[in-house]
């Protein structure tokens, strides 16, 4: 244990010596129990905050002090250990329960968990106390249940009237709590807590008993104005100034006349009516303070979100009208927000993808809550289309009314330029720019599905002759040049309708959509005539070379059957000696 510790230890031992003999000599009379007891609550707020191995060498100190004070100004030596263990143990219960309760978070700073606490205190930890120092009493000639009674009492009301301020204190350290009091020293707190010490002096001066409850009208003040540690502390000075008029005997409680340990009693109701009517209202305070503070800084993250963000956030309402819009929007299609808020959700979308986006907000209805991630073109003020992804969400508000969606909107025109640009990469062929095997296979899916009723398609394989000898003389990029220029050749004799494709190596693969096989022979064997006439130059060589073709009707829509039809056909070609074309059987 540090010299440090041991010194608190120490303060909290020496504060409750000095409260506990104060309490015994001026608020016991007739040899009974002091009536009011305060050193409970101090030992109770010192020993909550700490861990439970820190508390042995304080409730040993208390202990000592309790015995002392007994033996010094109570009811004597003889009786102090057992009225010992009773203020100890009273101590010990409540702070015990209350760590628990607020390790379980069932004490919070919440109203109900606040009188959960104020019943630990005022009456569950003083029936311990209350029953064993009613006990040793009886030794002195007192009934136990006048005794009890009185010590619930004392120590009912003295818990609940010191440990709220006594637990704030220990537990948060008296500057913050001036602080948050009344600013950087407490000094916005004064006034009012002056106002309430100078009507407490004043009404307990005089003699007009009904003044007393004028003390009130400050005290609600303070708990609506400065909240719940500045109530605790209200209720402290009230407490004070009234008992030491009371027990100097000048107070107007005097006017009911009645013995001194009654008039005693009648202030602590008086507190106890005033802690009744104060702190609710403080925790209820306390509560919407906090809730005040958290509503704003979460107010401020979410805009700082919102304007920061490169997405752009916003709100259509049921009337498909923008409510709000983020000042993204502006990096992303030019608009300020201030020219869309109120104009209608359109806007941002370009017209030809409207349908489709008012179906997907109707699937985020639908979605109740769930994220309908979706993609559409919108046209910036430039005028150039940008693809946006937009990632709603249906709100819902109270009693379930549809407040609209409100949904994120990324700028994802890079992501799409390439995906477009890698797809056509996907179906082309890079040597010739021609459609590669895939490309060729799309187009023809494409023009299938536009394919007129009774209307037949030709397909024609191409080869080029000896084109080993090509490579074999000139070289491999010489081949290749060939190859491209070929692919140009093709290209030009065939219709526009036409899909030419290169199918690997040296095979070129021609679609003629409706086109009868006549018609087909007719312009595959213009391909090879312009092929056989060209003469290619690439760099020194000159190259001349023809092809053969077969060629296939597709009248049904199972390609790799045409294929194999004119494959055969195209060997034929070239078994009856190159450089002419074959018809499938
Ligand atoms: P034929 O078709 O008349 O029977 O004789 P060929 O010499 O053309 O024989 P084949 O079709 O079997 O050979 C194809 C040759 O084409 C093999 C290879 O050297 C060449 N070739 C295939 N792909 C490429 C290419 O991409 N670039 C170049 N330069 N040559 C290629
Ligand atoms: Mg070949
Ligand atoms: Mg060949």
């Amino acid at each position: 244990m540090t010299r440090r510790s041991l010194a608190a230890a120490g303060s909290i031992g020496l504060l409750y010596f000095v409260s506990a003999a104060l309490s015994l000599a001026m608020t016991r009379f007739n040899g009974g129990p002091a009536l009011w007891w305060v050193s409970s609550a101090l030992l109770i707020a010192d020993l909550v905050p700490r861990a439970k191995s820190e508390w042995g060498v304080r409730i040993a100190i208390c202990f000592a002090m309790s015995v002392i004070a007994t033996g010094l100004v109570g009811s004597g030596w003889h009786l102090a250990v057992p009225i010992a263990v009773g203020n100890i143990g009273e101590a010990w219960v409540a702070a015990v329960l209350m760590q628990r309760l607020m390790a379980q978070k069932v004490v919070t700073g919440s109203m109900p968990s606040m009188l959960l606490a104020a019943f630990i205190v005022a009456v569950i930890s003083p029936i311990v106390a209350a029953s064993l120092i009613g006990l040793s009493l009886v030794s002195h000639g007192l009934h136990f249940a006048d005794t009890f009674r009185a010590v619930m009492l004392s120590h009912g009301f003295g818990n609940l009237t010191f440990t709220p301020l006594a637990l704030q204190i220990s537990r948060r350290g008296f500057r913050r709590l001036i602080v948050e009091m009344g600013g950087h020293r407490g000094q916005h707190a004064l006034p009012l807590l002056a106002l309430v010490a100078g009507t407490a002096v004043f009404v307990f001066s005089q003699q007009t008993l009904p003044l007393l409850f004028v003390p009130l009208l400050p005290m609600v003040l303070v708990s609506y104005r400065l909240g719940y540690s500045a109530s605790a502390l209200a209720v402290v000075i009230l407490a004070v100034i009234g008992g030491a008029f009371t027990l100097s005997g000048h107070s107007p409680v005097h006017s009911i006349g009645a013995a001194a340990g009654y008039e005693l009693q009648f202030l602590q109701f008086y507190l106890v009516t005033t802690i009744v009517t104060i702190m609710p209202v403080a925790a209820g305070m306390h509560g919407r303070a906090k809730l005040d503070r958290e509503i704003r800084l979460s107010e401020a993250r979410y805009r700082m979100l919102a304007e920061h963000s490169s997405d752009a956030l916003v709100h259509i309402g049921e009337d498909h009208r923008i409510r709000y819009i983020s000042p993204a929007i502006t990096r992303i299609n030019g608009r300020l927000p201030t020219d869309l808020i109120g104009k209608a959700g359109a806007l941002l979308v370009a017209p030809e993808d409207r349908d489709h986006v008012l179906a997907n907000h109707l699937q985020v209805i639908a979605a109740a809550g769930d994220i309908v991630t979706f993609e559409y073109r919108t046209i910036a003020t430039d005028g150039e289309p940008r693809w946006l992804e937009e990632r709603a969400r249906l709100v819902v508000g109270k009693n379930d009314v549809i407040e609209g969606v409100v949904s994120m909107l990324r700028d994802i025109s890079v992501r799409k330029a390439n995906e477009e640009r890698l797809s056509q990469e996907a179906y082309t062929d890079p040597l010739t720019g021609l459609a590669n095997r895939r490309g060729f296979e799309l187009a023809i899916q494409q023009a299938l599905a536009k394919r007129a009723i009774g209307s037949t398609d030709c397909i024609a394989l191409f080869d080029v002759d000896h084109f080993k000898r090509v490579n074999d003389q000139h070289g491999h990029d010489v081949g290749d040049a060939v190859l491209h220029m070929l692919g140009r050749v093709m290209q030009s004799s065939v219709r526009d309708c036409d899909t030419v494709a290169r199918m690997g190596g040296e095979e070129f693969a021609v679609h003629l959509p409706a086109c009868s096989i006549s018609e087909a022979l007719g312009i595959c064997e213009r391909i090879r005539t312009d092929t056989a006439k060209q003469t290619m130059m690439a760099g020194q060589a000159v190259v001349r070379v023809t092809i053969s073709g077969g060629v296939a009707l597709f009248d049904h829509d199972y390609l790799p059957q045409a294929l194999k039809q004119a494959d055969q056909a195209l060997y034929v070609a070239k078994r009856g000696g190159r450089n002419q074309l074959a018809l499938a059987a």
